[in-house]
């Protein structure tokens, strides 16, 4: 494919101090193109000892005066140099993301990578911006607080945005002044190299930013028992992160954890009928169901019902899967095989637990049947017990439940051990915020769904786990408070 061919595939070396390393082991793996099934590039396998090589170079590196001496504001003008660079070169890896990923090229560039652009950049300004306060205390005393760095950050992120994650992850720590082992996903470590090259490119210093890619159980893991390394940022699974957070406190390194996610996306009867109907399609089909906060468990009031699921249906059969790179595709492949098989397994379950099967649940003819596709799914008539209304499925498959009034929604919605996100679709205003005060999730969205700014926090309440990334939240993440008092008298 031409568009291919353009685009530079990074050697799959380890990015340690500052040079490209093979894996102590000698191993490495391969990355696959989901649209093709094909291998993308033979990459490090990294573990402990790569982590270890990494996490002294990112000591190193915190401690050394090129890094400690820096000024907030050069720090900060590092950052926007680097969303330049990532800005000049946005098409390249716009391509390498949907290579790795699967995901649209269209969305992979104007989403992807254009927020993660604006993330470096938001942060940049925030580099100097970090402020101490003078408190009044009793006594003959000057006492103040200082927001120092937290030290070496080991960020261990997911498959499904890759190079947006790396983007929330390694921003604010550096912007704080901190320095970074990243772990990319062993699905999709590529775009998370080239930042590492960019990064390089636009003056980082020397073992700044360092990627081990690897596997979890052997890279990420060792990364999180590492005794130097003194904070773990996580996104992906509840099940890893009820892992890392375990692990974590053999050394009481702080833990942020950003997890999974089952959420209610909630329509009242009074809700304009068509614009929630596209909201609730791009709010599951968007990256083929694989975001924390899909909505995939969409509410449905019983007396709009027919209504709402016969226009769904139509809606949602238009979301035809196709190869990411031709600009008219507007589903791409799931990122493996594995999370294809397990996709389907949830199919076969809503199917055997008796949820109506309305549309999907079979594979499209694309690409000859080597990439990962999945059709839309849609099960009607799925009642909150079952299996595919309480486990996060992390593809395109939404299970619709009916209720009866609006307490009946927010007790349905609430009904689940996650709350990353939630949504209302509503015009009664009083409704609309009694709904986003009563369901428990760190985002609720109102006659929207999917919408984030880099400027607005972002996190989880209940198991999708603790901590706000995005806004000026990430910076209480990556400071830790000093208080200092001097002796007046
Ligand atoms: P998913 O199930 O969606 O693939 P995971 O939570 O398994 O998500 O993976 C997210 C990230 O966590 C990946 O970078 C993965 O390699 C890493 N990971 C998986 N298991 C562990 C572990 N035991 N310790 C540390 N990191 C892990």
């Amino acid at each position: 494919m031409a568009t291919e061919l353009q685009t530079e595939i990074p050697s799959g070396r380890l990015f340690i101090g500052g040079e490209w390393q093979d894996a102590a082991s000698g191993k490495t793996f391969s990355t696959l193109n989901p649209a093709t099934g094909e291998v993308l590039a033979e990459v490090a396998a990294g573990d402990a000892a790569d982590v270890d090589r990494a996490v002294r170079a990112a000591r190193q590196a915190f401690e050394s005066s090129k890094w400690t001496t820096m000024s907030a504001r050069d720090r900060g003008r590092l950052l926007y140099r680097i969303a330049d660079a990532i800005e000049a070169r946005a098409d390249e890896l716009a391509r390498l993301e949907t290579m790795d990923n699967g995901k649209p090229l269209k969305e992979a560039r104007m989403i992807d990578i254009k927020e993660s652009i604006d993330c470096f950049r938001y942060y940049a300004g925030w580099a100097d911006k970090i402020e101490g306060e003078v408190l009044p205390v009793s006594g003959p005393y000057l006492n103040y607080t200082r927001r120092e760095p937290i030290g070496v950050c080991g960020q261990i992120i997911p498959w499904n945005y890759p190079f947006q994650m790396a983007a929330w992850k390694v921003a604010p720590a550096l912007a704080c002044g901190n320095t970074v082992v990243l772990k990319p996903a062993e699905q999709t470590p590529l775009t998370a190299l080239k930042l590492a090259e960019i990064a390089a490119e636009a003056g980082l210093p020397t073992g700044v930013l360092n990627v081990v890619t690897g596997f979890g159980e052997t890279a990420g893991a060792a990364l999180v028992a590492h005794p130097d390394v003194d904070k773990i940022a996580f996104t992906g699974s509840t099940e890893v992160g009820k892992i890392i957070q375990r692990e974590a406190a053999g050394t009481l390194k702080r833990v942020s954890l950003e997890l999974g996610g089952k959420s209610p996306n909630i329509v009242l009867a009074d809700a304009d009928v068509d614009a929630a109907v596209k909201g609730a399609t791009m709010a599951i089909f968007y990256n083929t169901g694989q975001a924390c906060t899909a909505g995939s468990r969409l509410l449905v009031d019983e007396k709009v019902r027919d209504e709402f699921v016969e226009k769904l249906v139509k809606r949602g059969a238009g979301m035809t899967p196709g190869d990411p790179m031709d600009p008219r595709t507007r589903m791409g492949p799931l990122v493996s095989r594995e999370q294809l098989d397990r996709v389907m397994g949830y199919i076969e379950k809503g199917k055997a637990e008796g949820a109506e099967l309305v549309l999907g649940g079979d594979r499209p003819d694309v690409n000859g049947g080597k990439g990962f596709f999945l059709n839309p799914t849609i099960f009607d008539r799925v009642t909150p017990e079952m299996t595919i209304a309480r486990e996060e499925i992390f593809g395109p498959v939404l299970a619709v439940t009916t209720f009866a009034d609006l307490d009946e929604a927010i007790d349905i919605g609430n009904r689940t051990e996650y709350g990353l996100a939630a949504a209302v679709w509503t015009r009664d205003v009083g409704k609309a915020h009694r709904a986003a005060h009563a369901l428990r999730a760190g985002t609720v969205w109102v006659n929207m769904y999917h919408a984030l700014d880099t400027g607005s926090p972002f996190g989880g309440y209940k198991q999708s786990g603790y901590g706000r990334e995005l806004g000026r939240y990430a910076l209480e993440l990556y400071t830790q408070v000093k208080s200092v008092w001097v002796n007046l008298g």
